[in-house]
């Protein structure tokens, strides 16, 4: 931690300052220039609140300089992390990965058709939710376990991996047979029991970046999980809450080096819900692909005008098919492969 003092603070206040950096076991080594003191503090900065130094008296800032997370940073495992599923596909190393399916599982002949497809166009893994955290109580709120099954059994008949949304620590345990990858959604990015417990899973979880939250704050949160001993950790940008209205949300394609250079977890990008509309999927994966996501996944569904949830940006299977060969050409640009 860096503590920068005002120009006039007096002795008596840089004393004072240093008192509460060492009490708080940190070791300091002032610099004194012409005008202003510096305070350089190295020790267990990370679980301290540092406003609390900025209160004394005399000083101008305060600025962290070690990141607060431990096992998501970078320097934890410089080589980055490659999560490896049962059938072989990695994710995190040089193939870029594709997840699609519908936002909801609705019925058997709706996920086996997406299923075939997704495969067929070389999709990894299916994706839909069984437990929908919708903005209205009203809006259709997912099949639950039963429409699990019936993805579990199509992605099984298409060579597929699953992953789904858990919503809450109850689920963890009937969802575990039937998922290979366990989903925490945007609006429970910061719910840390669900966190906490999912660490002690043996699954690997697809964490989404909150609404409103900072990668930072992301980055927290995968700490949770990491801490129980859960390694296998995978980011996801699904775009958050601006002041732009144009969009559903403001898909942030920085996120994707950010993260790279912060953390050593691989991380998935999610045009649909980044964008909320059907036209802008397309252009912000292929965007995501070059900027080095690690994966993709993507809402698609064979009515999308009809599908029960987030219809407006999902894609149809022709669309998919196309957008596939795009990331095809883009992945291989940029030293992938897709
Ligand atoms: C979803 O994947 O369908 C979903 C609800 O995503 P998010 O949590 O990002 O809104
Ligand atoms: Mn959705």
């Amino acid at each position: 931690m860096i503590v920068a003092m005002q120009e006039n603070a007096t002795e008596e206040q840089i004393d004072a300052v240093i008192d509460a950096m060492v009490e708080a076991g940190v070791n300091v080594h002032r610099t004194t220039g012409a005008t202003q003191s510096i305070l350089a503090g190295v020790g267990p900065t990370a679980s301290l609140d540092l406003r609390q130094f900025e209160l004394l008296a005399g000083v101008l800032y305060v600025h962290r300089i070690s990141s607060p997370y431990k096992l998501a940073g970078r320097g934890f495992r410089p080589e980055g992390t490659v999560v490896e599923f049962g059938n072989g596909v990695k994710l995190g190393g040089e193939q870029v990965i594709v997840m699609a399916g519908p936002c909801s599982i609705e019925n058997r002949a709706q996920i086996f058709e997406t299923a075939k497809r997704v495969k067929a166009a070389g999709g990894s893994f299916l994706r839909g939710g069984a437990f929908k955290p919708r903005s209205s109580p009203y809006a259709f709120q997912g099949m639950g376990i039963p429409g699990l099954e019936l993805m579990r059994e199509a992605a099984d008949a298409h060579g597929l991996l699953v992953v789904s949304e858990v919503m809450e620590i109850s689920q963890i345990e009937p969802m575990l047979p039937l998922v290979d990858c366990f989903q925490v959604g945007a609006r429970n990015m910061q719910n840390f029991n669900l966190l906490r417990e999912l660490g002690q899973a043996r699954k690997p979880v697809l964490l989404k970046r909150g609404i409103a939250g900072t990668i930072e704050e992301l980055l927290l949160s995968s700490e949770y999980i990491l801490s129980g001993g859960n390694y296998d950790v995978i980011l996801c940008e699904r775009g958050i809450r601006t002041y732009e209205t144009a969009t559903r949300n403001t898909m942030d394609i920085s996120a994707i080096p950010v993260v790279h250079k912060l953390s050593h977890l691989p991380i998935v990008a999610d045009p649909s819900h980044g964008t909320g509309r059907r036209a802008m999927v397309a252009p912000m994966a292929r965007a995501a692909v070059a900027a080095g996501a690690d994966a993709i996944i993507v809402e698609v569904h064979p009515n999308a005008d009809k599908a029960a949830s987030d219809a407006a940006q999902t894609l149809f299977l022709e669309q998919f098919d196309k957008l596939m060969g795009e990331l095809r050409v883009i992945a291989e640009a940029v030293g992938r492969t897709l």
